[in-house]
């Protein structure tokens, strides 16, 4: 701790005593469900409760250590799991409102608490004392006599303090530890500099002649951009994807779409103060450094450990099923849209820049799916009410609003959640419209998890946010087609979490390539005709989505599938490719990325989703590193398990009750056979490939 933080933590701990009283943090909830009291919590009140929730962590973790008896279940990974209960109560209530409704005081917050957090774990991880007592536990496993649950719960425990270090001697943990110093840095540095290159012009227009072919809208946004950087009167479009995309979608200037996409593919690959390629080489080798230091081989063979996939060669030969008849696919999509360019007259190849130019060309040609004509059909409160009508038809559960709970903000809807034989299950809150300290996208989050220990059932608090239309004084909030697969999406992690029946949320560590199951299959449902005719209804009129529009809709599902899945895919064997690596000299990271690309044989018109230099999911922390193909990993999963209800009823109750249990009420099990539990069989990639027209 250096002396400006500890004093800060000082300060923090003196107010803290003193309002410790006052502290709604800090007290017993006697909210309806113990929901947070958010009337309140006031920003003030987070850090001494931080710290209050560190000092009542360590003191219960330093009690099961001093602990004379003999290590038990009971005594250690019971009582583990009992401690930093406050912690996590504060730190959950935290993070919900830093993302969903943050301010400048939560973010310095959130600056000064993280570096404190981090120390405060890695002083439990690296405990040798805490790590005997579990390894003594966790090799007399075989005669305690555990439930199989409390036996993933010892290995959920037992594993993550090898993974972090555990076993290590002295000087092996400090080069970890200063390895994993140097990482959290580049990490930072890494996507400051993604940050700026982001933000920065790609592109800037002072003839209007320029815009050709840019909807008003568009030109609209490029004129306020170019006002907000004092350049009044002008155009001006940024890498970010918002005024990135529509400008290639529309613009009928191929030499400026060019201009913009190689500007956009070059982020973080300018040979300028924001260049990344250094970062991405030194994250590289440290990764393979720790992975060797940790008994691995491979930074990815330490990550997959813990995955359904389980090991890079299953990743590399899912990737390699889908990738034939991806490049497949985009090449018949090529070939149609250079019949195109020549039939216009034209005398040029198609190159990357003109792909969504042409794409939108031929969209419109042969669908004639236009957003603006579904959006009527698409009210906020009829998609969210059609969403809770599925998981009510495939569970039997009922959401009921409750004006009765604090939110944090007056846009944020509150439902209790109940069991078919009217038993409480949870509570949801949903949060969908945009606001000034709202990150962008959607999520899920929780302010509480599902356990049951002792026979005290703690019954889960979900959130699902988004930033979809709000509603305004004549309109209502109408939906775009992917907003609405977005809130069944969400709705979908909400039950996967609601849904929760264990004993120990500590057992319920979900692996990354599963997560995105339970939320993929409700976008399956909500696009289903069947189901669209139930909920998306005109929002004057109240009439039914008409046929045909939901035949556009499902002939346009497959359209320019080719291209997203090959971006994707190509961005998914670029990651395994950097975290395969067993060496640690530092690469050259174009020369890298070309070996890389020429190996799967990628089509010059497609780059990666991402190049090494801006590909923050891997790169910008550790989260997706060799993980990136979990998406379509799941992806699969979803469309295999949906098939099933497809062949037999949409809500057949067999089905939904086996997929209730094996897979949604439990997470850190083997998945794989948790899956094959439901479904009977092992997934086939074959659906995914037929929903998206992989497959002719
Ligand atoms: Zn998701």
């Amino acid at each position: 701790m250096n002396t400006r933080m500890y004093l800060v933590a000082l300060l923090l701990l003196i107010i803290g005593c003193s309002t410790q009283q006052e502290n709604p943090l800090l007290q017993e909830w006697d909210t309806p469900f113990q929901t947070p009291p958010f009337d309140e919590i006031k920003n003030e009140h987070f850090m001494p409760a931080f710290l209050e929730g560190m000092k009542a962590e360590k003191a219960e973790v330093n009690a099961i250590i001093a602990n004379e008896a003999a290590p038990t279940f009971k005594n250690t990974i019971e009582a583990l799991e009992k401690s930093g209960v406050l912690l996590e109560r504060v730190s959950r209530v935290f993070n919900c409102l830093n993302e969903a409704n943050t301010n400048d005081e939560l973010q310095q917050i959130s600056k000064e608490v993280a570096p404190l957090q981090t120390r405060h774990y890695d002083d439990i991880y690296l405990n040798n004392k805490l790590f005997v007592k579990l390894s003594q536990i966790y090799k007399q496993q075989g005669s305690l006599g555990l439930t199989p649950e409390q036996t993933i719960l010892l290995e959920n425990y037992y594993l993550r303090l090898v993974r972090k270090g555990a076993k290590l001697n002295d000087d092996d943990k400090n080069d970890l530890r200063a390895i994993n110093e140097e990482l959290s840095g580049l990490y930072v540095k890494f996507s400051q500099n993604h940050l700026k290159e982001t933000n920065a012009l790609g592109l800037i227009i002072d003839n209007e002649a320029d815009l050709a072919g840019l909807p008003d809208g568009v030109i609209q946004a490029a004129a306020e951009m170019a006002k907000d950087r004092s350049m009044e009167g002008k155009w001006v479009f940024s890498l970010q994807r918002p005024s990135f995309t529509p400008f290639l979608i529309n613009s009928e200037k191929r030499k400026l779409r060019e201009i913009l996409y190689t500007a956009y593919i070059d982020r973080g690959n300018n040979n300028d103060e924001y260049d990344n390629k250094q970062v991405v080489s030194r994250i590289a080798a440290l990764r393979v450094s720790r992975a060797n230091l940790l008994g691995y081989k491979t930074h990815a063979d330490y990550t997959l450990e813990r995955s359904m996939a389980k090991n890079r060669e299953n990743v590399y030969s899912f990737l390699m099923q889908l990738w034939e008849p991806a490049l497949k696919r985009a090449k018949t999509e090529l070939k149609d849209m250079q019949a195109l360019i020549d039939n216009e007259g034209n005398d040029f190849n198609l190159q990357a820049w003109d792909w969504w130019y042409y794409a939108n060309k031929v969209k419109k040609e042969k669908y004639a799916l236009d957003d603006a004509l579904l959006t009527p059909y698409f009210k906020m409160e009829n998609v969210r009410a059609g969403a809770f009508d599925v998981a009510g038809k495939l569970f039997g559960i009922e959401f009921v609003k409750r004006n009765d709970i604090q939110v944090y903000h007056p846009d944020v809807e509150i439902f209790e959640v109940f069991e078919a034989d009217g038993s409480h299950l949870g509570i949801f809150y949903s949060d969908y419209y945009p606001r000034d300290g709202k990150s962008s996208g959607a999520w899920m989050d929780s302010f509480r998890d599902q356990s049951n220990m002792g026979g005290n059932f703690i019954t889960p608090l979900v959130i699902n946010v988004g930033n979809f239309a709000k509603p305004t004084a004549d309109k209502p909030s109408l939906m775009t087609l992917g907003q609405v697969r977005t809130l069944f999406h969400e709705l979908g992690h909400g039950l996967n979490w609601l849904f929760g029946n264990t004993t120990y949320s500590g057992s319920r560590d979900v692996p990354t390539d599963f997560v995105e199951l339970p939320s993929q299959i409700m976008e399956y449902w909500a696009v289903d005709p069947a189901i669209l005719k139930t909920y998306a209804l005109h929002y004057e009129t109240g009439e039914p989505i008409p046929q045909e529009l939901i035949d556009k809709i499902e002939n346009a599902e497959q359209f320019n599938q080719g291209f997203a899945t090959v971006e994707y895919l190509a961005a998914s064997f670029l990651d395994m490719d950097w975290h395969t690596l067993t060496d640690t000299t530092m690469l050259d990271v174009p020369e890298f990325e070309m070996e890389s690309m020429a190996k799967i044989g990628l089509m010059p018109e497609i780059e990666s989703r991402y190049q090494s230099p801006n590909f923050g999911h891997i790169f910008g922390g550790s989260s997706y590193s060799s993980g990136y193909y979990s998406y379509i990993w799941a992806e699969v999963l979803a469309a295999d398990a949906f098939q099933a209800f497809k062949e037999t009823d949409l809500f057949n109750k067999d089905l939904s009750a086996s997929f209730r249990l094996n897979l949604l009420s439990m997470g850190s099990y083997d998945m794989m056979t948790q899956y094959i539990k439901f479904r009977g069989k092992q997934p086939s990639v074959d659906t995914m490939l037929k929903y998206r027209g992989l497959d002719q």
